[in-house]
């Protein structure tokens, strides 16, 4: 389980700025120690335990980038065609069979070894061939269509470094220098959790009054897209003894405990004060909206040293997407290992007037669209109820307005996170 510095958060303030929140996680927060080597197929969205470095060069040997013909460019003549004799032929997969004899071109095709002596390639569609002799144009810069041993990757340099979170990209390069495992950290354990006596599963019989719990299933698909190992707690009861008991008992085999609902001070919030009596609250508040209503705590674990995390979650869907990826996504990276790559914000053309009020975070849900002029602007979902789950599915992100912006108006740039950035 995971290791939380015992004093970790202490925070009094009153709404705790999603920058603290971030910065409060990457100093308190250990990532699990435990370690293991898997295949490169299981790879796939593991998080890399250590830095690895290639022991061969990529490509290993120069070879032709294209179908054509390899020459030697001191034998073309600068300003006029050069006709050369074609005498051999390197295949892929092949050694080359001779060298380049001066005067001379050889066949060469895509992905074979560079014959001895030779430097640049012409493209056989920009040839001439002629019975046994080929015919290039002047013009083409020495060392053309020629790929050099090590131009991608150097032997002896690092490949990946660790807390990368490995994508088909990542593995595919691991596998190009011959790697065949990799070392990973081992998955996040998270418990899921719903909570409200209104929530019913869907499928069930639904009273009039209740909702199908849609957050379980928002929680399930974006931990999956972290790559980490959820376990799903059903739905639990606007009762304190009942939150208390499930949250214990999850901190027992989990890093990680989420819950969603009953986080804020109505009278059947119990979230709270279950964090406050089976562990420690660190904050529960968080300067961010939608969302503002986050309990974050530690839950002490019986095993000696040992304790999960917590996060409990607004109910309201649209806030659970956002605080998932503006506190659980940082904190899961924290326990993860994971580096997470920096969110850039891509400026658009707000289409919308926007009013907010200073020291907190909006999210507004917009879909993108090309202007008349061209231009990418963002059209605001109508309707921006945090319970309203179709303003995400209608949507293609979250504009940022940071802390200090009180309005923005139609036409002034703002900032666009695309929905794939905040929680991949
Ligand atoms: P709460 O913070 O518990 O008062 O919840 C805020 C709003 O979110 C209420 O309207 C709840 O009915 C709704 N809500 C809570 N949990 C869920 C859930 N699991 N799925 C869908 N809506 C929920
Ligand atoms: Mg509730």
């Amino acid at each position: 389980m995971a290791q939380l510095s015992d004093d970790c958060f202490a925070f009094a303030g009153a709404l705790l700025p999603i920058e603290e929140v971030e910065r409060l996680l990457g100093e308190r927060v250990a990532p699990v120690a435990e370690i293991e080597t898997v295949r490169l197929d299981q790879a796939f969205g593991r998080v890399l335990a250590r830095d690895v470095v290639a022991l061969i060069d990529l490509p290993p040997f120069d070879n032709s980038a294209v179908d054509g013909y390899a020459v030697r460019s001191r034998d073309l003549a600068p300003d006029a065609d050069t006709t050369l004799a074609v005498a051999g032929r390197a295949a892929a997969g092949h050694a080359a069979a001779q060298a380049l004899a001066p005067g001379a071109a050889i066949r060469i095709f895509t992905g074979a070894p560079m014959p001895q002596g030779a430097d640049t390639v012409f493209m056989q569609e920009d040839v001439r061939r002629e019975g046994e002799t080929v015919t290039v144009p002047p013009g083409l810069a020495a060392g053309a269509n020629r790929r050099l041993a090590g131009e991608d990757v150097r032997a002896g340099t690092t490949l990946l470094t660790a807390g990368r979170r490995l994508s088909a990209s990542h593995v595919a390069l691991a596998a190009a220098v011959g790697l065949t495992q990799l070392p990973v950290r081992r998955r996040i354990r998270v418990a899921v959790l719903s909570t409200g006596d209104e929530i019913v599963e869907p499928g069930a019989a639904r009273p009039r009054a209740a909702l199908f719990d849609a957050n379980r299933y928002l929680l399930a698909g974006l931990l999956a897209g972290l790559g980490a190992q959820a376990t799903d707690l059903g739905i639990v009861r606007d009762e304190l003894a009942a939150i208390e008991r499930a949250i214990a008992a999850a901190a027992e085999q989990h890093d990680l405990v989420l819950s969603s609902g009953g986080v804020s001070t109505g009278e059947a919030d119990h979230v709270r004060s279950a964090v406050e009596s089976i562990g420690r609250l660190v904050f529960w508040r968080v300067a961010v909206k939608p969302g503002r209503p986050v309990a974050m705590g530690v839950i002490p674990a019986a095993q000696p040293d040992s304790s999960a995390a917590f996060v409990g979650l607004p109910g309201n869907p649209v806030a659970v997407f956002v605080t998932f990826a503006r506190v659980v996504r940082p904190l899961w990276a924290r326990l993860a290992g994971a580096v997470l790559d920096p969110l850039v914000p891509l400026p658009v053309r707000s289409t919308f007037a926007y009013r907010k009020r200073t020291g907190r975070r909006e999210y507004v849900r917009v879909a993108l669209r090309r202007g008349p002029d061209g231009v990418i602007e963002a059209v605001k979902h109508a309707q921006d109820g945090a319970g309203v789950i179709t303003s995400l599915t209608e949507t293609d992100g979250l504009v940022e307005l940071l802390e200090p912006v009180t309005a923005i108006a139609p036409g002034d740039s703002v900032g666009f996170l695309s929905y794939a950035a905040l929680v991949g």
